[in-house]
């Protein structure tokens, strides 16, 4: 899928969708899960991805599906091993992304120590903005964080409580994968994450990066 990039005719062709999990303390206790002292990584395929306004399917076969909104890092330029003081100039932007996960089979994939790949990546289980440029985003680990449903606030938070920099992460990350350009980042929701069903309008919102709007669906 091909990224609009805010005030450029530019796009950016989306790449890998690399997602932390736990990176937020109050989200990882409402889940019973342990702080770890790395962030949790998994990947979710790029055709999982869509645009603003479009449908997130409810999959066959799974009844509570949940909604977890995210800052997401959009990569500009390929790099491994980069340095925590250079990691920002690897970034072309940010945006809004929500994780939608199938958290009823994802807790049964974490039972048993299965990869959260069916869980994580169904089609329509990545709505992202459009990217806002880095440098109109002064400090991106302090901005506020929002999602409603249906006009009702389900998380609000801050990435302020996110437990590490955006430089840490991409440093963490390029430490173990070379990124690449159009890699997406999703860096881990906060507290508040909860089920969505058919009919709902989610409306996500990252101060200063953007808004967006989906509404849900029988898949
Ligand atoms: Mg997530």
């Amino acid at each position: 899928m091909e990224l609009e990039v805010i005030g450029s005719c530019e796009t950016i062709r989306a790449n890998n969708v690399i997602c932390l999990a736990r990176t937020y303390r109050k989200h990882a206790e409402e889940l019973g899960n342990p702080v770890p002292e790395k962030p949790v990584v998994f990947l979710k395929p790029n055709s999982s991805l869509m645009t603003d306004g479009m449908e997130i399917g409810i999959p066959p076969g799974s009844g509570e599906v949940h909604h977890e909104v995210e800052l997401a890092v959009v990569i500009k330029k390929g790099g491994r091993r980069i340095p925590v003081e250079r990691a920002l100039e690897y970034v072309m932007g940010y945006a809004v992304i929500l994780d939608i996960t199938a958290r009823d089979i994802q807790s049964e994939l974490k039972s048993k120590g299965l990869p959260w790949t069916y869980a994580k990546g169904w089609d329509t289980f990545g709505p992202i903005s459009k990217v806002m440029p880095m440098e109109r985003i002064p400090d991106p680990n302090d901005l506020n964080i929002k999602l409603t449903v249906n006009g009702e606030v389900r998380q609000d938070s801050n990435t302020s409580f996110m437990m590490y920099s955006i430089p840490e992460i991409i440093s963490f990350i390029s430490g173990f994968m070379t990124l690449q350009r159009g890699d997406v980042i999703a860096t881990g929701t906060p507290e508040g994450v909860g089920p969505l069903v058919a009919g709902d309008r989610t409306f996500a919102e990252i101060e200063g990066v953007g808004t967006l709007e989906n509404s849900v669906v029988q898949g």
